[in-house]
């Protein structure tokens, strides 16, 4: 079994006999129509006669690689966490949907502190480690949410219980995002998404201006923020 899209899609062009691009492709353009990424490949693979309930997404081993990355070294997660956010903000879907970064903000709010370790990685290793985040996360949210043509409806099916928490704020962040709204990054607060700077609200931007980026971090996710990650109690 697979752990991320990309892989999946090797797996059945493998299989299948078919070229890695038109198996992309086809998988693509069924998921712009709403089908979900497993339905997609399923369907393609009992098409070319192979057993569909071959293919599957190791959602487990995500989380422990996700986690193992951004565990490794805060600044390593500190500058992920800035590359992915700058994304987000660009409004750049194609390489980072919203409830993939939302998915992000859930886990990473989870996960005790990085060390600090006086190694510095390389610009290198930390753009290849964001890649393997991002093709993580969006694989992630494509198999524990429930999508459409309009983007992400709910909860998937075949959601692991102890993932529905995260589909859950996902889907809930994703429709007020829909609406024009955003949840701040630091206070979780709602507020129009035109109103918003560094994906926070006005006042935790202003209070966190003139702060250090390793402060504006904790406000990211860090340990010490003051109100974000309420999955439990906002859902
Ligand atoms: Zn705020």
């Amino acid at each position: 079994m697979s752990v991320t899209a990309r892989e999946l899609l090797q797996e059945l062009a493998t299989d299948a006999g078919l070229p890695y691009g038109s198996v992309a492709r086809r998988v693509n353009r069924m998921m712009s129509k709403g089908k979900g990424l497993l339905s997609a490949v399923r369907e393609i693979a009992e098409s070319r006669g192979l057993p569909p309930e071959k293919y599957s997404i190791r959602v487990d081993k995500i989380l422990v690689e996700a986690e193992r990355i951004l565990q490794e070294d805060y600044t390593q997660t500190l500058m992920i966490s800035a590359v992915l956010g700058q994304m987000v903000e660009a409004r750049a879907p194609d390489n980072f949907p919203a409830p993939a970064f939302f998915a992000f903000i859930e886990l990473l709010s989870g996960l005790p502190d990085a060390h600090r370790d006086t190694k510095s990685e390389s610009s290198r290793e930390i753009e290849d480690r964001t890649t393997r985040i991002i093709e993580l996360m969006t694989t992630l949210v494509s198999v524990i949410c429930e999508w459409s043509e309009q983007g992400v409806v709910g909860v998937a099916e075949g959601c692991p219980e102890s993932l529905k928490d995260m589909a859950r704020a996902v889907f809930r962040k994703t429709k007020l995002l829909q609406g024009g709204l955003w949840t701040c990054i630091s206070c979780g607060n709602i507020v129009n998404v035109r109103e918003t700077k560094a994906l926070m609200c006005y006042d935790c931007d202003e209070r966190l201006s003139d702060r250090s980026p390793d402060e504006r971090y904790e406000a990211f996710g860090g340990r010490t923020r003051t109100g974000y990650g309420r999955t439990s109690d906002d859902t």
